[in-house]
């Protein structure tokens, strides 16, 4: 196996990898790391926690010290919370360079980071929208000489999910030189390969990871089945048992929506555990200090939606819950992969209603790994039920009471204004398109049924046609 020396690494860089215990590049790494120093573009789709951060952070360090100018590197990353932890990496293996780093995101102030851009930090690392939004108010700042661009969880960079980046990146690739290194990483990259073979100019370095299997060996994958009205008490019951059994775990449970992740944080907290929350309705400064209390061990359970399904790396956590199966593998995959990092060990638990089953088949074709059952003792859960659902309903009573729905409603709308849409306008377009999406699937309702009674017809037919040929032989 190959060191960081062999593949092309100064001494110092190779000293301060050491010094944080990190000795043996990855395979990400490895194969990587070359083709970006050669300064080729590149296209790479590890595992998650398999070391991709590092595999772009240590050679963008290594050209930095050869020619140290402001602004020479921007990465671009699809939430806040994963902006800081890339910066940190800057800022932990690039101290010898007296690295200057600097963080633009949404929710925080946005003249301290004016003020800081046009002090030419070396390396930004930025959501797309606050930093096109600093590119559409002011011109204080020049990224027209940058070295490299990073497009880190690229797919989610460019699909169209939703928030929509497309925008905000057409406004920032417009101040970029076309002549730049270009680096793609993701853990499923593969659904948007041609979108971004072209954003990476000349021809890509690409790499993908040649394991069968789209998560790590060490994950132990589980799930448990429930009816859809028991799950939150076969929840309780299960963080019970695990937080019985290891108190040192730290666990994420995932959830699908911000209400959900409110209510079910109030309700877990009726039964004491230690949990806190985290989805895009909390304001900013809250959402860090949550993760930070998480990450510090302050409180051992973090319910989260699919704001933090990935990237974050958190080595504490033990075991990730999936409260909702998700609709797509590759949620399902960056959201398991907040566990069993770097070689690490960890489990993932999925509760699946009787509704959800397909889902499951569908991540397991694409994970190419069978779910195993989490054993459950019913009974104990069974027990538990009235007392979880009635703490559920005063939940949401409680929140109900709250301005939570309207302050929902709100962001929609400020969202809708920032895209320079119009909020009423595009409700209206929205119940147009919903009446036409309901007219399609009635009128293809009545075509399947048709087709079905044509069938049925001939089916009955057939027999009788069998007996006509009979007798008259
Ligand atoms: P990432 O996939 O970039 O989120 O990294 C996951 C974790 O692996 C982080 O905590 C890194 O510090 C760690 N890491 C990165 N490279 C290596 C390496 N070569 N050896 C051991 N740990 C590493």
């Amino acid at each position: 196996m190959a060191d960081f020396s062999s593949l092309g690494l100064s001494d110092w860089l190779v000293q301060q990898c050491k010094q944080l215990g990190i000795n043996k590049p990855t395979a990400v790494q490895e194969n990587c790391m070359p083709a970006i120093l050669q300064g080729r573009d590149c296209l790479g789709c590890a595992k998650t926690g398999s070391g991709k951060t590092a595999a772009f952070v240590l050679p963008v360090l290594q050209k930095l010290s050869e020619e140290p100018y402001g602004i020479f590197c921007l990465v671009l990353t699809p939430t806040r919370e994963l902006a800081y932890q890339i910066a940190e990496q800057f800022r932990v293996l690039g101290k010898p360079l007296g690295l200057r780093e600097c963080i633009i995101v949404g929710g925080m102030d946005m003249v301290s980071q004016a003020v800081e851009l046009s002090n030419q930090p070396h390396v930004v690392v930025a959501t797309p929208g606050r930093l096109a939004d600093h590119i559409r108010s002011s011109n204080t700042f020049s990224m027209s000489k940058i070295q490299f661009l990073i497009l880190d969880e690229a797919d989610r960079l460019l699909e169209q999910g939703c928030t929509d980046f497309t925008k905000d990146l057409e406004v920032i690739m417009g101040i970029l030189p076309a002549k730049r290194q270009t680096l793609l990483f993701s853990a499923t990259l593969t659904d948007t390969l041609q979108e971004l073979k072209s954003i990476a100019m000349n021809e890509p370095f690409f790499w993908e990871s040649t394991s069968e299997t789209r998560t790590v060996e060490e994950l132990d994958q589980r799930y448990i089945l429930t009816p859809e009205k028991v799950k939150d008490a076969y929840m309780v019951h299960l963080i019970q048992t695990l937080t019985d059994q290891h108190d040192d775990w730290s666990i994420i449970i995932f959830t699908n929506t911000c209400k959900n992740c409110q209510i079910l944080t109030m309700m877990l907290r009726e039964f004491n555990f230690p949990v806190i929350s985290l989805h895009s309705m909390m304001k900013q400064k809250q959402r860090f200090a949550n993760l930070a209390k998480f990450k510090a061990s302050v409180y051992k359970i973090l319910i989260a939606t699919d704001v933090a399904a990935r990237g974050l790396d958190i080595p504490t956590v033990q075991v990730v819950i999936n409260h909702n199966t998700p609709g797509l593998p590759k949620i399902y995959i960056h959201r398991v992969g907040r566990t069993a990092r770097a070689g690490r060990n960890g489990v993932s638990i999925t509760l699946v209603t009787q509704y959800d089953i397909h889902l499951v088949h569908v991540i397991e074709q694409q994970t190419k790994t069978k779910l195993k059952e989490y054993p459950v003792e019913e009974k104990a859960v069974l027990k538990i039920l009235t007392q979880v659902n009635m703490a559920r309903r005063q939940c949401e009573i409680k929140l109900e009471s709250t301005d939570f729905d309207e302050k929902r409603e709100i962001n929609k709308r400020k969202q809708l204004i920032l895209q320079g849409k119009d909020p009423d306008l595009e409700a209206k377009r929205k119940a147009e398109l919903e009446k036409i999406r309901s007219q399609k699937k009635k009128f293809k309702q009545k075509i399947q049924e048709q087709v079905q009674r044509q069938k049925c017809g001939q089916l009955k037919k057939k027999p009788m046609k069998r007996q006509h040929v009979k007798a008259t032989e």
